[in-house]
């Protein structure tokens, strides 16, 4: 019996070889901690399909950002719930707006020591729950742009480091980062959810947030999830309207991309692991049927490998955790 020369099982060895021959790295510097804010609130609000996750009080963002600072993890990503909406989203570019007031509090008591991403969309702000604003039965991509650029404006006033756009409005990119320049901002980044699909496992998020859509869907705007192509070239079309970070959105069902645009391009790449990924792995771990630290800490290290630089991750703080302790 003749054995290969090759035994790959030698540097499987000992745990101390496994560590130096570890190909893919995991930190709490890679993650991104989402946290939701709600205007008028007086105490926390659990998010019923996304168990540990809540709503905040304006008041708590401190504790919280402070807690999330401290585990390591160097940036979050501030979603806001107003108290009113309407039909165009007016209280997404208010000076006085949840986010904007949150972003101003933020910067007061963390300086540089955390990086401010915000969310730049209409769907939590509109009354119809669609991420641009509707002109007769559509919705209108360019008086979307508008709007949009007027949030990334008023949340670079009060200090943001990164705006966030998530619309998928054709021209996003190009519209903001004008606006953002014509205003004095040339240092606010701008990390666009660049492939962001239409997707079921959002549906959560829809929860937290309070942006679910009143009619319709969004397959008139968001990327097809069979459509591979048409991802990329919305990847290209960000570069070109001079993104900073481009994003893959959600991660799991999404690696192949991660790994395409890694591959592709020479710019940060991020990955959205987002609520439904995030409701299954919880959901099974409720019931005994998996170990949610183990499952985590693989599908993690699989949108890493995949070529991510960073992730978005509901998980950041409970992962930030487990990777101070290994
Ligand atoms: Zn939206």
């Amino acid at each position: 019996m003749s054995f290969p020369t090759r035994r790959l099982r030698r540097l499987r060895t000992t745990s101390k070889m496994r560590e130096l021959t570890q190909e893919t790295r995991l930190s709490m510097k890679d993650l991104i901690c989402p946290v939701f804010v709600q205007e008028d609130l007086k105490t926390r609000i659990k998010v019923e399909s996304m168990s540990e996750i809540e709503r905040l009080p304006l008041e708590d963002i401190n504790d919280e950002v402070g807690t999330i600072s401290d585990l390591g993890i160097p940036a979050i990503m501030l979603f806001g719930i107003p108290s009113k909406k309407d039909e165009v989203g007016s209280s997404s570019f208010d000076d006085n707006g949840i986010v904007q007031k949150a972003i101003s509090q933020i910067r007061k008591n963390f300086g540089d020591k955390i990086v401010i991403m915000a969310d730049v969309c209409l769907c939590q702000f509109t009354s119809t729950g669609h991420c641009g604003i509707i002109k007769g039965n559509k919705i209108d991509n360019d008086t979307s742009l508008d709007t949009l650029a007027k949030i990334a404006v008023s949340q670079a006033k009060m200090g943001v480091d990164t705006v966030s756009p998530s619309a998928m409005m054709d021209g996003q990119v190009y519209a903001i980062r004008k606006a953002l320049d014509d205003n004095g901002f040339t240092d606010v980044s701008i990390m666009s959810h660049s492939a962001k699909h239409r997707s079921s496992f959002y549906s959560p998020f829809r929860d937290a947030a309070e942006c679910a859509p009143k009619f319709g869907d969004r397959k008139t705007y968001q990327v097809p999830f069979t459509n591979s192509r048409e991802a990329m070239m919305e990847v290209e079309t960000d570069i070109n309207e001079g993104v900073d970070i481009v994003m893959i959105k959600p991660a799991l069902s999404y690696l192949d991309l991660i790994t395409e645009t890694r591959k592709r391009f020479n710019i940060p790449v991020a990955a959205y692991s987002v609520s439904g990924e995030y409701a299954l792995v919880k959901g099974a771990a409720m019931q005994g049927w998996i170990n949610e630290k183990d499952i985590t800490e693989e599908i993690l290290y699989s949108i890493k490998r995949a070529g991510a630089d960073m992730i978005v991750t509901y998980f950041a703080k409970s992962a930030a955790r487990f990777l101070q302790e290994s």
